[in-house]
C-alpha cells in the first residue's frame, strides 16, 4: 500500500509551492461557491472532477450522500448546512450521487447489509427513493435508485428552514448531479423535466 505520509511530503515539495499564494489569501477567510454533498466513496473526488481550487467548494461526505429530513439528519449534516447557509451564505447546494454507489446497493438489497446494523439504519433514511416512479425506465434499477435518491435529498434539503428561506429569497439554488467515475461524466438534473442530462449538453 502506498504510504500516505510519503504523499504528504510530495505535496509539500511539489504541489504546495504552486498554490502557496492561494492558501495565504484564504487565511483571511473562505467564500466557497457551493456546498457540495456527495458520497464517501473513494472513487468520487469532487475537487478533482470539478477542477476546483482550495476555497471553492465546501464539502460534506457520507455513505450515499444522504441528507435526511430536518430532525432525522445527523447532527454533523444539520450543523454543516446551517453554517454553510447562515454564516458563509453559499449560493448553491449540489447533491452529487455517483454510479455504482454501494450505499444505494445496500438500500436496494437490504438483506445484503443485515450484518451491518448502522448501515442498515442509515440507508433506510432513503427508503422513499425505492418508491419513486423511475424517470428513465430504460436505466438499470440501481441507477434509477441513485437518481431517485438525489431527488429525495433535494426535497429533504427544503425541510431545513434556512435552506427553504434562502431558496425562497432567490439567494440559494439547489442542483442534483450524478457523477460516473468510469467516464468522468456528470449528468445534471434538469428542473423543467426532472430528468438527468449530460452536463455538456446542458451547458451548450
Ligand atoms: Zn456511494
Amino acid at each position: 500500500m502506498r504510504d500516505l505520509l510519503a504523499g504528504v511530503t510530495q505535496f509539500q515539495q511539489e504541489t504546495f509551492p504552486q498554490k502557496q499564494s492561494r492558501f495565504q489569501e484564504l487565511a483571511s477567510g473562505q467564500s466557497p461557491e457551493a456546498l457540495f454533498i456527495t458520497c464517501s466513496d473513494s472513487r468520487v473526488n469532487p475537487e478533482l472532477f470539478t477542477n476546483s481550487e482550495p476555497g471553492e467548494i465546501f464539502v460534506i461526505r457520507n455513505a450515499g450522500n444522504i441528507v435526511g429530513r430536518k430532525g432525522e439528519a445527523d447532527l454533523g449534516m444539520a450543523a454543516t448546512i446551517e453554517y454553510a447557509i447562515q454564516v458563509l451564505k453559499i449560493p448553491q447546494i449540489i447533491i452529487c450521487g455517483h454510479a455504482k454507489c454501494g450505499a444505494m446497493q445496500g438500500l436496494m438489497n437490504p438483506e445484503a447489509v443485515t450484518s451491518l446494523p448502522e448501515v442498515s439504519k442509515w440507508v433506510a433514511l432513503s427508503k422513499d427513493a425505492l418508491n419513486e416512479e423511475p424517470s428513465d425506465p430504460n436505466a438499470d434499477r440501481l441507477t434509477q435508485i441513485i437518481e431517485a435518491n438525489i431527488r429525495l435529498q433535494l426535497r429533504n434539503l427544503m425541510t431545513f428552514p434556512e435552506v427553504a428561506d434562502a431558496v425562497e429569497a432567490n439567494k440559494l439554488r439547489l442542483h442534483g448531479w450524478l457523477y460516473d467515475f468510469e467516464t468522468g461524466k456528470v449528468n445534471v438534473l434538469a428542473p423543467e423535466t426532472n430528468q438527468f442530462v449530460d452536463s455538456n449538453v446542458r451547458v451548450a
